[in-house]
This record gives structure tokens, sequence and C-alpha cells, in this order.
């Protein structure tokens, strides 16, 4: 058991608030100190003190970037380009601590290379040229480009080049979090995209594929502890993996209505996919008298478009240029483009082949994708036999109400989400254009890579818009809240230090997580109902308001916002009155401690 408080005032005049906890007959002594920095006083802070009279609600409700900007998070500099002000500023420090603890759990060495990058290495991959419009670059005063590096394989695949000298040195993994310039189409929602941003980015090299896939096991197991540890539920979905190159990847996503990323998840097995990658089956129900749909894909080559081939799908579903491009593997550049020809019922067989033993506009054998859930569809015969290389395989985009393709009983929801992480397994495809190779079985071999991102900048803007119920305002998860409570001493400010020790004393599970997580508002100048907005707005997990049964009883006014927190009707004595969106009690200081040790279990 801790001792009873001792309050210890620094000398006359000054702000400092102490607070000293030792344990009885002082051995084992451990102290907790209350002192408020002068720092995590609200009236040291830059808050924008334009706010509105009341947190409006339903209709009314405000966008998460409105509400980070009107709390003293964000300060927009230009389109997709923000300041983060120093609430936002912890709260990345806090994401960035649990991702630094868990990169380096599976070995991260933690760097941080240039923003300014040579082109070089990206000529050598290919990706000056394919990445388009996306990359920011500029000149230098001699005249030589420079790019502002978006994402940094090319720079580490170069140092791993210069600097590995024996098989011996893999496997390794360097990691980093540094800011990224890309220049989005459609810079949206704050942080949510960015032209400027944080993004983590890891980078493993192994000698053998297994290796490389044992390194991408490891880091999926971390990308899942971080989330874990983060506290906002995600869910990780097989994904594309896109410009970056490689063959197996990861997506992790927060499930949030404003995301641009929409999932199929299988309410029966639980699979999970971007719907760009997904694999789903006509239902059960749907009906075979539906038929099938014939699309020609074709590819814009100069100023013209050129066919490929073509594709039949069930009538139902859409053929999926992603899929499609992987049956040219590197030899399609720039988009494909699939337009409807025509759809036949089951009873249009003739119609079908005729239309199938066309030729590709001339353009000789061409290759016919048939998708496999279509070619159940076909009878014996409906394929013609002029038409070309015929090739069986998955080349539909799934939907919604589908059966799910790996376990075939359950069905597929679709969910949009936001990705906050992104991991990719990217075998030879760095390595062999920058020739990084290393000995194994008595022959130089490409190196095996993978590549691992984590938005961080982010994650702060997903977390406050999944957390931010209806509108009414912020409520941070626990871990990264940027300070964990409020004090609001409207009256009997003199006596904050007790409230400050009270909290500072608190044990969550096994831990005290309030030393220095106190933010006091001691703006005594500013009205209560500007203080107790500023409090609700700011969003920290708890608020203790020391108002006017304060002065009389000794009683406080906890507040408490925190995601998914459930509370009985009575907590330590203390009767609560919640609604979903946060929990009210009116608490003695003496049981203070007592009350947020129960309330708050299983928050931290
Ligand atoms: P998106 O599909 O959203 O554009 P991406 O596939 O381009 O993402 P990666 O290159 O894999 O993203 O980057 C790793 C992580 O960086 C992403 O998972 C995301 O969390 C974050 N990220 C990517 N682009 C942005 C951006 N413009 N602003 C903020 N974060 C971003
Ligand atoms: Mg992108």
């Amino acid at each position: 058991m801790l001792g009873a408080g001792l309050i210890c005032r620094a000398g006359a005049g000054q702000r400092a608030l102490v607070y000293c906890a030792g344990r009885a007959g002082g051995l084992a002594r451990r102290r907790y100190s209350a002192q408020i920095p002068e720092s995590d006083k609200l009236s040291w802070m830059l808050l924008p003190t334009k706010k509105p009279a009341k947190a409006p609600q339903g209709d009314d409700a405000q966008s998460t970037t409105d509400l980070l900007t009107k709390a003293g998070y964000l300060y927009q500099s230009s389109a997709g380009i923000y300041t983060l002000m120093p609430l936002a500023q912890r709260v990345v420090a806090k994401i960035e601590a649990i991702v630094d603890a868990e990169m380096q759990r599976v070995g991260g060495q933690k760097l941080a290379m240039p923003s300014l990058l040579a082109p070089e290495h990206w000529r050598a991959t290919g990706r000056l040229q394919s990445t388009g419009e996306e990359l920011f670059s500029l000149k230098d005063r001699k005249g030589s480009m420079l790019l502002l590096g978006p994402t940094h394989e090319e720079e580490v695949t170069a140092i791993v080049k210069d600097m590995v000298r024996s098989y011996r040195q893999y496997p390794l993994r360097l990691y980093q979090t540094t800011r990224k310039f890309r220049d989005e189409a459609r810079p949206r929602a704050g942080l949510l995209r960015g032209r400027e941003f944080i993004m983590k980015d890891m980078y493993s090299f192994d000698v053998t594929k297994e290796q490389a896939i044992a390194s991408f096991d490891a880091v999926e197991e971390a990308y899942r502890r971080c989330f874990d540890r983060i506290g906002v539920p995600y869910a990780v979905a097989d994904a594309d993996s896109g410009n970056i190159g490689g063959s197996l990847s990861k997506e992790f996503h927060f499930v949030s209505g404003v995301g641009e990323d929409t999932l199929l998840r299988c309410g029966g097995c639980g699979y999970t996919a971007n719907e760009e990658r997904a694999q789903s089956t006509p239902s059960a129900d749907a009906s075979q008298e539906r038929g099938v749909s014939v699309y020609r894909i074709q590819s814009r080559q100069g100023d013209r478009d050129v066919c490929l081939g073509r594709v039949v799908v069930t009538a139902e579903h859409r053929p999926s240029a992603l899929k499609i491009k992987q049956a040219w593997p590197g030899a399609v550049h720039g988009p494909l483009d699939v337009v409807l020809e025509a759809t036949f019922g089951a009873g249009e067989s003739s119609a079908l082949r005729q239309a199938l033993s066309r030729d590709a506009d001339g353009a000789g054998d061409s290759l016919l994708l048939v998708d496999s859930s279509a070619e159940d569809r076909l009878a014996a015969g409906w394929l013609g036999d002029k038409c070309g290389e015929e090739r069986s395989g998955d080349w539909h985009v799934a939907a919604a109400g589908d059966a799910c393709a790996k376990c075939s009983s359950g069905r597929l929801d679709s969910l949009r989400a936001i990705e906050v992480g992104h991991i990719f397994y990217l075998g030879d495809k760095y390595s062999r254009a920058m020739d990084l190779t290393t000995q194994h079985h008595g022959q130089r071999t490409p190196v095996q890579m993978g590549c691992y991102g984590i938005g961080v900048s982010r994650i702060l803007q997903a977390a406050a818009e999944c957390c931010n119920a209806d509108g009414r305002g912020l409520r941070w998860p626990f871990a990264i809240a940027p300070y964990l409570a409020a004090v609001v001493p409207l009256d009997g400010a003199d006596r904050t230090a007790e409230v400050c020790a009270a909290l500072v004393e608190t044990r969550v599970g096994d831990s005290r997580p309030f030393p220095g997580q106190i933010a006091v508002d001691d703006r005594s100048h500013l009205s209560a109902g500007f203080r107790l907005h500023d409090a609700q707005l700011l969003g920290f997990p708890v608020t203790v308001v020391m108002g006017r049964r304060f002065a009389a009883e000794a009683v406080v006014e906890v507040q408490l916002r925190i995601p998914g927190l459930r509370l009985p009707s009575e907590v330590a004595g203390a009767a609560v009155q919640g609604d979903g969106y946060e929990h009210r009690a009116f608490v003695p200081v003496a049981r203070l401690s007592a009350f947020l040790e129960l309330a708050l279990q299983g928050a931290a």
C-alpha cells in the first residue's frame, strides 16, 4: 500500500505542484511526482480561441478535420500540408514509440535516410517513369534533378549494396520514421491523404526466399502487436502490391465510412481482402440463367487503344483490370481498360461462340480469359475454337453477397476502411534492378527483399475519425492520447495538487499511467463554460472538474470519454451516468484513485 500523499509546495510565487508518495516504513521507497511542468498548463498552450458555442451533433456534426483544427491539433498550411501542433506532436510521439518498440523487437535497426534523393537509382528501377505525377522533383543550383522521397526502396538498396560484404550479414531489417512527399491527385481529410506525411518504413534483406517469407511473417506479427497496442479495432486484408511490385502483400485497416478502400469480409471464416484482390464465387442463389458477359481488354498505346484479347465473366460481375493485368506479367505498361461488348443468356450459345471466334480487331490470335465461375455456365461446346489462347482463372471483381472462395459456405460483406499499414514481400524486384547480390550455394543470387509501411500521421487522423462518435467530439484511445487527463480547477484552484496527486497515484492494470500525462487548465481568466467546452473538445480520456462541490465537500466531477468503455451504474460507490459517448460521476477526491482504478480497468 502506498503511504498517504504528501504535498510539497515549491517556493513562494512558484506555480509548481509537487506530490510525493512513498512506501510506508521507507523500504523500497518509490516516488511518483505530480509536478505539473509549465508546458502542461493550458495557459502556455497555443490553442485556437474561436469555438462554436456548443458541440454540434447529428446533421451538424463536424468533420474530424474540423475538430482537430478547432481543438488545436492541426494547422493547415496548404492542400494536404499541415503543421502538427504540440498536441498532435504528442500523439505522433506515442504512436512512434509503440512502432519503435515493436520494430526493434524483431531486430529492426533505426536509421534516417535523406528526403532529397538523387534520381539515378530511380532510373535503374524504372520508377522515375512509372511513378508519374505523384513524384515531387526539383533542381539544385547546378540544374541537377533531385527527388523529394515518396518511399525509400531504391535508397536503402543502394546502402545495403555498398555496405554489406558477406551473406553472414543477412538477415538485415532497416527502418526509419520520416516525412514522405507525394503529389497526391486528391489530398483529403486532413492527415488521411497528405502531400507531406509521416511514415514508418522498414526494409528486410534475406538470402533466400524462405528466409524472406519468414521476415514477412515476423513483421506481420510485429504489426499486429503495434495495432493491438494502439487500441483501434483493425482488419488485416490480402492486398495487391501495386507499383511497389512483388507478390505477397497484406494491408492493415481501420474500418471507417470515410475510408477510401473497400474490403470484403467473409461472415463465415473471417477471410478479408481488399476488393481489388478478393476472391469469390457467385452466390448460391445467383441464377445460372443470367448468363455471361464478354468484355474487350484494351490498352492505350500512343494515341490509340490496342485490343489485347477478351474476357468472359458471369453477367453479375465486372472484370478486374488489376487481376487481368497479371495475365501479361511485366508486358503491359500503363492502365488496362475493359469495355463491355455483349451479355449472353444461357440459351444464346451460338451467338456467344460467334462473338468469341472473331479475331480481336485483327490482332491475330489473342488471349481469351474465361473466369472460372463463368465456366460453370458455359455448356460444353460454347466456346469456339478460333479464339486464340484460352486461360481460365479468377478475372472478376468480387462483390458483397458473393460466396467466399476460401470456405465456400460464408458470404462476403463489404466494409469501407482506411489503410494504415501495408507490408510486401518484394522478392528480387529492386535487388535485381540495382544488382544487389549475395553468395548462396556457391553462386551469386539477388538478395530477397520485403518492405513494410505504417502511416504514422494517417493513424492520428484515422484514430480520431474512428473514435469521434457522431461528430460530437474527439475521444483518443488511451495508448495514444496526447494527455490522459485534463484537470479543470473552476473552484479551489489552490488545491489542484491534491487532485493531481490522486491521479498520479492511480494504478491501471500493473502501471501508473498518469505521471507526465496530466494537463491543467489554469486559465482562470476564462469562463467556466469556455474551459469545460475546451476540455470536451480536446478529447482526453479523463477530465476532472473541480467545481462548486469541490470547495464545499471535496467532490470532483469525473468525465470519461473513452471509445468502447462500458461501465455499470455505480463504480466505487459513485453513481455513473453514461450515454455511449461519455460517462460522468461525482467522486470524492479521497476516492478518486479507487474510482479510476475500477473504471479504467481494460481501457489501458
Ligand atoms: P494509398 O493506397 O492509401 O495511397 P499506398 O499504397 O500508396 O496508400 P504505401 O506506399 O504502401 O501506401 O505507404 C505505406 C503507408 O503510408 C500506407 O499504408 C498509409 O498508411 C500511408 N500513406 C500512404 N500515402 C499516404 C498519404 N498520402 N498521406 C498519409 N499517409 C499515407
Ligand atoms: Mg498511394
